[in-house]
């Protein structure tokens, strides 16, 4: 079951308040090899993200709160005109990871986060319904991140074979071969690895023909 809590929020932006939905709870079944997940029951993703019904806005529940500086709430109050919001529309998830991550780059996100929301785009694009070639542009968005918050060095040790595995993956799933095996031999020069991992990673790669 998806559970929710009622939240009342005040936008960064336009300073509306209104109320909307936090999750608090969700079941996981197994995950795709790109780690979008097989919820169980309906996907909470698109609820994880708020939308002003003013103005557009659309961020998470701590977005709403971290929001202050006045520079960085004009950059972004200008990007939201240039979307022509109609009070109320309603957005779908992929949409709203989508926009989500052009704020995120307007307010200043680090690349991991825009990375992030942009592979959340693509998973909320598949479990939409909408085909591959719709999420495409998220994907190479996603992997461009990635490889900025890599050259950043935005992550730990810890969390590179999952990042490698990733950029491999990603990159399979858009046919850019090359950079898909480099991505996952990377991982052979890190230090613990998961084995599910590794598996992972051999049955992905073996898809490539080489
Ligand atoms: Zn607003």
């Amino acid at each position: 079951m998806t559970d929710f809590e009622a939240k009342k929020l005040a936008c960064p932006c336009c300073r509306h308040e209104f109320e909307s939905r936090l999750v608090t709870g969700f079941v996981i079944g197994e995950k795709d090899s790109d780690f979008c997940p097989k919820y169980l029951d309906g996907n909470p993703l698109p609820q994880f993200l708020h939308v002003c019904p003013e103005c557009g806005f659309t961020g998470f529940e701590a977005d709403y709160r971290t929001l202050i500086d006045e520079k960085i709430i004009k950059r972004v109050s200008t990007l939201l005109a240039g979307f022509h919001w109609t009070k109320n529309q309603i957005l779908g998830g992929a949409e709203r990871y989508r926009r989500a991550a052009l704020i995120g780059i307007y307010a200043g996100k680090r690349s991991a986060e825009v990375a992030d929301l942009y592979l959340q785009a693509t998973w909320c694009s598949r479990m939409e319904g909408e085909d591959d070639d719709e999420q495409k542009g998220a994907r190479r968005k996603a992997v461009k991140y990635f490889e900025l918050a890599l050259a950043a060095e935005e992550f730990s040790p810890d969390d590179m074979p999952v990042v490698h595995y990733l950029l491999g993956e990603l990159n399979r799933r858009l046919g850019n071969d090359e950079k898909a095996l480099k991505h996952f031999s990377k991982m052979d020069e890190l230090e613990k690895v998961d084995p599910w991992l590794i598996e992972w990673r051999d049955k992905q790669r073996a898809l490539i023909k080489q």
